[in-house]
């Protein structure tokens, strides 16, 4: 098995370095551009397994680069951006990238995340797999049936189609805008109550203390991400 190729689209010298020395380090191959076309341009040549990008380049915008890549390519687009700049990620996330992470980030946080997205890269794009396991929730796609510890949980169809669709992006960020086009239809997507009252009715049956979820994670202006771990 060949080493995961990770590429990162970064113009910053000093961060290029910490990301390809960490890379490196835990046996990942990289390849680096310092631009966005160079970046798209990387992708095609290299067909990398991940892809880092930072927002904030010098020719293209991230979203633009993303934009782009999504036009031929699923590869896993983890964004790094600067902090506060919550409408940034959103509309990276809703323009087709992966994952985000706020500079600065931790190494093994942004590692965490990279795994996430070779696991996600591995399976299927077409069905995924038939049933998903995180900690004591089962959540058997085919049967229609969640058990939380053994024991069967009950949801509404509303609470079920949002775990579902939590669940086949497990481990990722989904928007608010994506879980509402998802499950209450494209002419939804403002009306962000909606996701916020059915992720509080999740937790009350999901999670042992739903002020601090175990499975449930919120993030903070963005969306929600069922964790995969
Ligand atoms: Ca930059």
């Amino acid at each position: 098995m060949t080493a995961p190729r990770v590429l990162i689209v970064e113009d910053e010298p000093r961060m290029t370095r910490f990301l390809e020395t960490l890379c490196a380090a835990h046996g990942y191959r990289t390849v680096h551009a310092a631009s966005g076309r160079d970046g798209i341009a990387r992708a095609a040549d290299h067909q990398p397994d991940v892809v880092l990008l930072d927002l904030g380049l010098p020719d293209l915008d991230g979203l633009e680069v993303t934009r782009q890549l999504r036009g031929w390519t699923h590869v896993p687009i983890i964004v790094l951006s600067a902090r506060g700049r919550e409408a940034d990620k959103v509309e990276a996330l809703d323009a087709g990238a992966d994952d985000y992470l706020t500079k600065p980030f931790g190494a093994q946080e942004l590692l965490a995340r990279i795994r996430v997205a070779l696991r996600r890269q591995a399976r299927s794009p077409v069905d995924g797999e038939p049933a998903l396991t995180v900690g004591g929730l089962h959540i058997d796609f085919a049967a229609r049936r969640i058990t939380l510890d053994g024991d069967d949980v009950h949801l509404t169809p509303r609470e079920y189609a949002m775990l579902i669709t939590l669940a086949r992006n497990v481990g990722r960020v989904m928007t608010h805008r994506q879980i509402l086009a998802e499950v209450w239809g494209p002419n939804a997507v403002e009306h962000t109550h909606y996701v916020r009252v059915h992720a509080a009715r999740l937790r009350r049956k999901l999670e042992a203390d739903p002020a601090r979820p175990r499975y449930l994670l919120t993030e903070t202006g963005v969306g929600y991400r069922l964790t995969d771990e």
